[in-house]
């Protein structure tokens, strides 16, 4: 079965708009015919799968990087680079091992099917409901436990989410990574004065930890590219895929620690242009979390102000909440200060807004001001409990507030993003347009810079000087060029049109 594959976006100019000059986009019959197709698989798991894996998903928003290894890629890469892991804790360690006291070389365990499996539930939350551990606990506890294996893998770490992506028909990815914060923390109690002097030396090892961060970007993607064999005749198709990074700060640290953070984020936004936006992270039900939640929406409205309008790109985990996880006083603000106080133009999660008593006034500016939410409804399931018709998925879709589909932690969750639109389809009864509304605002929402190609989030006419061709029909050229010559978003948008005409060119 062939598969269509986005052109590269590392293609010149020049080839992506050759290449759309000379494939004409589909005709509305063969949409219809893929809607026939859809519609006909719908009722039928199997089917559908197979449907929505090779349905050209856009890409992915919100999807940490660490999370997003599966847990047998962990043990791989803790075998052969020496670490040690301990049976009883399942944390993997620095050598030397120690195997007389629990510490032995992963190595030697690695072909141990009975302790793989171990690992592989201790590192993922698969079968979790047979131990007594709640579902947020064992989802955050698998971090610290794998977190050295990831150490030097981080191009590993991008090959291996980058072929997923590649495999379900999906070309970009904003990954959010923490490289650096560790250093960045570890400086915030080092200056510890207001004068000049002192901030001119906080702000000159800001500088050099955004240094060091880019260069693990830099041999990240050095590591990716001959993995993939990128540039070469064999190359692999996952060398197609887009990545992008967001620098994520981690929330449940000190004050001082979480601000340091952040302007690390800001800084690698400012002078690396692959770094495209920030977000915070870690259980936002944490004591420090709540404690200073408000505290860090105006931190980072501060940190962010002197950043010029177009980069400044916040993206928030907010309202990852529930009642019960937390108390109903901690409830029904988190997104509305996200958006009101820290400017987030993307909320990850947003389940908390059920329990905001102006939820219809903060719905409605939303979807007036086209702030995205990033839905990740395995991850809502196991952390929060939250499903079904308890999950705000369709009360967004009502109130018209533009939605993606994004897997947050794959890899821990045991999942992929086709998996997570089989899901959504089948819960909230998607239609074939509503599937393709959802890949295309991946790309629309996505933190990459230029115009849209598109006159408004319907899709149902290009923009500016592409509004002559018609979505669906005409191929792109004239004065469409222009725009996509000068606009990245555009060109990506363009091509998943491509996709979908590809795609949809099976079932005529
Ligand atoms: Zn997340």
């Amino acid at each position: 079965m062939k598969v269509w594959r986005m052109g590269s976006l590392l293609h010149t100019c020049l080839l992506s708009v050759f290449t759309l000059a000379l494939t004409p986009f589909s005709s509305h019959a063969s949409e219809r015919s893929a809607e026939q197709e859809f519609n006909r698989v719908r009722l039928d798991p199997v089917e559908l799968r197979q449907f929505l894996f090779h349905f050209p998903k856009g890409g992915d928003l919100h999807n940490h990087i660490d999370g997003a290894v599966y847990a047998e890629n962990m043990i791989r890469w803790a075998a052969e680079d020496g670490r040690c892991v301990s049976l009883a804790s399942h944390r993997i360690s620095a050598p030397p091992c120690d195997p007389e006291n629990d510490r032995p070389a992963v190595a030697s365990i690695a072909s141990n099917g009975d302790v793989v499996e171990q690992l592989i539930d201790a590192y993922s939350i698969r079968n979790y409901e047979m131990r007594p551990v709640a579902g947020n606990v064992q989802f955050f506890s698998t971090f610290p436990l794998f977190y050295l294996a990831s150490v030097g893998r981080e191009g590993d770490m991008l090959s291996e989410a980058s072929l997923r992506a590649a495999r379900q028909n999906t070309y970009y990815l904003e990954l959010m990574q923490s490289w650096g914060m560790g250093s960045a923390r570890a400086t915030a109690g080092k200056f510890p004065g207001q004068d000049k002097e002192t901030e001119m030396a906080y702000d000159l090892a800001i500088d050099q930890i955004a240094s060091e961060a880019m260069a693990i970007i830099d041999s990240a993607e050095q590591r990716r590219r001959e993995l993939q064999s990128c540039g070469r005749e064999d190359a692999d198709p996952a060398c197609d895929v887009e990545v992008a990074y967001l620098a994520q700060v981690l929330r449940t640290f000190p004050r001082p620690q979480v601000r340091a953070q952040t302007k690390l984020a800001v800084r690698l936004m400012e002078r690396d242009p692959r770094v495209v936006g920030l977000n915070f992270v870690a259980p936002e039900n944490a004591p420090v979390s709540l404690r200073d939640y408000s505290w860090q929406m105006q931190m980072i409205a501060e940190e962010t102000k002197d950043l010029p309008e177009q980069q400044r790109q916040v993206a928030l985990h907010a309202g990852e909440l529930t009642l019960g996880l937390v108390p109903p006083e901690e409830l029904g603000f988190h997104v509305r200060e996200a958006i009101e106080i820290a400017g987030a133009r993307r909320i990850g999660h947003g389940i908390d807004i059920i329990y905001d008593s102006k939820r219809d006034e903060l719905l409605e500016r939303m979807a007036n001001e086209g702030i995205v939410v990033e839905i990740n409804l395995t991850s809502n399931e196991v952390i929060l409990g939250v499903s079904g018709d308890y999950h705000p998925f369709n009360l967004y879709r009502e109130h018209g507030v533009p939605l993606t589909l994004s897997t947050d932690d794959e890899g821990v969750s045991r999942i992929d993003l086709t998996h997570e639109y089989q899901r959504a389809v089948e819960t909230y009864k998607l239609s074939y347009g509503d599937i393709k509304q959802l890949a295309r605002n991946a790309l629309a929402y996505s933190f990459q810079p230029g115009q849209n190609l598109f006159d408004s989030t319907d899709y149902k006419r290009f923009t500016g000087p592409c509004r002559r061709a018609r979505v669906g029909q005409s191929p792109l050229t004239g004065e469409c060029k222009e725009l996509l010559a000068s606009s990245k978003k555009a060109r990506m948008q363009s091509q998943l049109e491509e996709s979908f005409v590809e795609f949809e060119a099976r079932f005529r």
